[in-house]
């Protein structure tokens, strides 16, 4: 997952205009019997907090907008993240431009973190791929797929949509969207040995 983070350069998107981040550290416990979220856990190397992976999540309304890193509510400091390498390239050829104001953004930033993360509750959390709940966000992943492969891509590219193109674009995101889903469930349920005595 870290090597995918980095190398993908399309995450440069979520990093740079979403402020998705993931942080350099993350434990699992691996003697919980819970779904894999649930026995995540991201230690913050200022105060020696171990948060729960859920603290900066979209149920939270934390996922996003973590542009200078991952805020930590116990001590107000920031938890150093990965850097795609897009990002990287892109964050070197602006520095020059940035550094006449990065500064005050990000004390700007900062100031406005406490706030986000007042109410923060971990363990309400659902887990987006456990039981039937992956199949519905496979499902959901495929529409936003289909809409931006099936109809938005072609239309700026001007490439012609046909009934034929828009039947197969559907096909093709359903598969992803299924194969997408269920392997998330698999990475993110219990130890493959408890899955296997669970049938
Ligand atoms: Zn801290």
């Amino acid at each position: 997952m870290i090597l995918h983070w980095i190398i993908n350069p399309g995450l440069a998107i979520n990093e740079l205009i979403f402020g998705q981040r993931i942080p350099k550290v993350s434990l699992v416990n691996k003697t919980l019997d819970k779904p894999r979220r649930e026995r995540s856990f991201t230690p913050c190397p200022h105060c020696e907090t171990l948060h729960d992976s859920r603290t900066w999540s979209t149920e939270n309304g934390t996922a996003f907008k973590n542009w200078f890193g991952l805020y930590c509510p116990t001590c107000g400091n920031i938890i150093p993240c990965l850097t795609n390498a897009l990002s990287f390239v892109i964050l070197a050829l602006t520095y020059p431009i940035r550094v006449w104001f990065i500064d005050r953004a990000k004390e700007r930033w900062l100031a406005k973190q406490p706030q986000r993360f007042r109410n923060i509750e971990a363990e309400e959390v659902p887990d987006p791929f456990n039981n039937e709940n992956w199949l519905k966000t496979a499902l959901g992943w495929a529409v936003i797929m289909f809409v931006m492969m099936g109809i938005v891509f072609p239309y700026f590219y001007g490439d012609e949509i046909t009934v034929h193109s828009l039947l197969f674009t559907l096909m093709m995101c359903t598969v992803g969207g299924l194969l997408f889903g269920y392997s998330m469930k698999l990475f993110n349920s219990k130890h493959p040995s408890e899955l296997h005595d669970n049938g």
